[in-house]
C-alpha cells in the first residue's frame, strides 16, 4: 500500500503519495511548452496561470496531463539549433 505524507505547500498542509512528493513538474506538460513562462505571470499561458491560482486558492497540485494548446519547447529548441 502506498504511503501518504503531509507537508506545507503554498501555506497549506497538503497530503501526497510519498513517492510522488515534489514530482509534479516531471509529469506536467507545461515544463516542455513554449507557452509556459512561470516566472513572468504577465506572459505566462492563461491556462497555466488559472491552474496555479486555483492550486494556491484550494491547496491542491494539478499537473497538466493533457492540453489542446501544448507546443513542444524541446522540439523548438532542437529546430533552432539545426
Ligand atoms: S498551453 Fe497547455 S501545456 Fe502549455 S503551458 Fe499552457 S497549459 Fe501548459
Amino acid at each position: 500500500m502506498r504511503k501518504v505524507v503531509n507537508y506545507i505547500h503554498h501555506d497549506w498542509n497538503v497530503a501526497v503519495y510519498e513517492d510522488l512528493k515534489g514530482k509534479h513538474a516531471q509529469h506536467c506538460l507545461c515544463w516542455d511548452c513554449v507557452n509556459f513562462t512561470p516566472k513572468d505571470r504577465n506572459t505566462n499561458c492563461k491556462i497555466a496561470n488559472t491552474l496555479y491560482n486555483l492550486n494556491v486558492l484550494l491547496g491542491i497540485t494539478t499537473p497538466v496531463w493533457e492540453c489542446h494548446d501544448y507546443q513542444s519547447l524541446s522540439q523548438k529548441t532542437k529546430e533552432n539549433k539545426e
